[in-house]
């Protein structure tokens, strides 16, 4: 029988999400949900200098906004909580020191100021300084020392971290779903801190001693952390217990290409790279994205379904999504195409629930109009949409009259005649009885026929005199919409200003 499985996101709460953070939770969401599983949310908090106010909350209202709300977590109790860390600190101290009393880490009273001479010196040689087998006898430490002097280093109160002791001259084989075997020579790593002389235990203690506590059975992360992956295989083996499976997950690349996206990039861009706004960055959200199209474009970075889909429904993704389909190389992040798929949700979206964005929209311009006259602008203009901050400025003309027109369809459109032939077309609308579109192009048609005039000396300009301009739909639904009274006010004032 197998275990039920079991993954996490543990973000730091330093600052707002980051879209690929945002990703990473995804992708730990649809394989939880894919496989019956649970997605757990613990808040990586041990460092208490990073911390920021409001981060937190932050992370949770960006997952509820997509959709893929936690199983567990702070404020939502399972069997393994708390689910904060600094909350589960004194648990941890207790670790670190089985692994000293095993003999796989060991107590180190070397000062920053020490240290920090060290890795001076070996700048100044063009060398990185390591602490690790080949000069750990010559630092101050519980393997350098003697068992009296460390315990009276201890008892006289001695600041100190310890470290955990890594194997020499071994070859490591890491495995990692997505990429393979990856061998490592231990030589190469450092005897990495797991517990700090403040009394908390640094990110890699905490991480393993939390996601084995908490029968965390997938591992599914940033490839940023793909480096600590030998130290925490180290660190099960030192423990005797089973690791998680792990799945470094591909890094987010600028829309340019090379390098990993930054938030610089958003700025010189001009695209968010928040879910949510935070400070003076502005979100996904509140730049009038759907969480849908979020979610859509976050899961094929770094992911593809093996077939030409690219428009996928949460629950779509929950049934298709597989770590096998995980690419090992960076994903670009393209925030022309995310546009793109904001602009399909847009058309995937009921004439209802797009009506009643834009009815917010309206109210904030002091506009108000029959739901059932918003609906049909609605459906008339959407379709040339992305966001629905765009449908003001493809539909005012259904709201007032045009407060000016296009400079160049004026001098292209309105030539001598034009007023006089708009006004005895005014008179004959004026004589329409029932002003539906259908009618009013029949009539119109017919006097253009009757009159021996030609479409061009009559249809552009009307366009421009009823909507300002030479865009929007079908002109006569344009016209049966506003209503009789409205079309010919538009012609009228037109003439007068032309
Ligand atoms: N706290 C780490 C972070 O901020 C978690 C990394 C991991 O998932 O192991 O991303």
């Amino acid at each position: 029988m197998s275990q039920k499985v079991r993954v996490r996101f543990a973000p730091s709460p330093t600052g707002p999400l980051h879209i690929g953070g945002l990703r990473t939770a995804l992708f730990n969401y649809l394989f939880a949900k894919k496989n019956g599983g649970d997605f757990v949310l613990r808040i990586e908090d041990t460092d208490q200098n990073r911390f920021v106010e409001g981060a937190e909350e932050y992370i949770i209202e960006a997952l509820n906004w997509c959709g893929i709300p936690f199983d567990e977590g702070p404020g939502k109790d399972g069997d393994y909580g708390p689910y904060r860390q600094s909350e589960r600190k004194q648990l941890y101290k207790s670790y670190a020191l089985k692994l000293v009393e095993k003999g796989m880490a060991y107590y180190a009273f070397d000062t920053p100021e020490t240290l920090d001479q060290h890795r001076k010196d070996h700048e100044a040689k063009g060398k990185t300084f390591i602490y690790n087998w080949h000069n750990r006898l010559k630092l101050t430490n519980s393997l350098s020392l003697s068992n009296e002097e460390v315990k009276d280093k201890i008892a006289a109160g001695a600041d100190y971290v310890i470290r955990f002791k890594s194997p020499e001259n071994k070859e490591l084989k890491l495995n990692d779903i997505i990429r393979g075997e990856i061998k490592i020579d231990t030589n190469i790593l450092d005897d990495k801190v797991l517990f700090k002389s403040d009394g908390m235990p640094t990110y890699h203690l905490a991480n393993i001693v939390d996601d084995h506590l908490m029968q965390i059975t997938h591992v599914i992360r940033g490839e940023e952390w793909l480096p600590s992956l030998a130290l925490h295989t180290l660190l099960y083996d030192a423990f005797g217990w089973d690791a998680p499976e792990f799945a470094h997950l591909p890094l987010i690349m600028k829309p340019v290409g090379k390098g990993k996206l930054s938030k610089r990039d958003g700025e010189k861009g001009g695209f968010p790279v928040f879910p949510l706004t935070w400070n003076q960055s502005e979100g996904y959200r509140e730049a009038g994205f759907f969480p849908e199209a979020v979610v859509n474009f976050l899961a094929l970075l770094g992911w593809n379904p093996g077939t030409e889909q690219e428009i996928f429904s949460l629950e779509e993704l929950v049934n298709t999504f597989t770590l096998d389909r995980v690419n090992k190389s960076g994903a670009r992040f393209d925030p022309e195409k995310n546009n793109w798929y904001n602009q399909q949700w847009l058309q995937i979206k009921s004439d209802d629930e797009l009506s009643e964005m834009f009815t917010v929209e309206l109210d904030k311009k002091g506009i108000s109009a029959e739901p059932a006259y918003i609906k049909y602008v609605v459906s008339s203009i959407k379709e040339r949409a992305a966001f629905v901050k765009d449908f003001w400025e493809l539909s005012d003309y259904f709201f007032q009259a045009p407060t000016s027109y296009n400079e160049k369809a004026v001098k292209k459109q309105w030539k001598e005649g034009t007023p006089e032939i708009m006004q005895e077309l005014a008179t004959l609308l004026e004589s329409v009885p029932d002003f539906k579109s259908s009618i009013i192009e029949e009539k119109v048609k017919a006097w253009i026929a009757e009159k021996e005039l030609s479409f061009g000396k009559v249809m552009p300009p009307l366009r421009l005199v009823i909507v300002g301009d030479m865009k929007g739909p079908h002109l006569f639904d344009i016209m049966g919409l506003i209503g009789k009274q409205e079309s010919i006010a538009r012609i009228k004032t037109a003439i007068a200003q032309l």
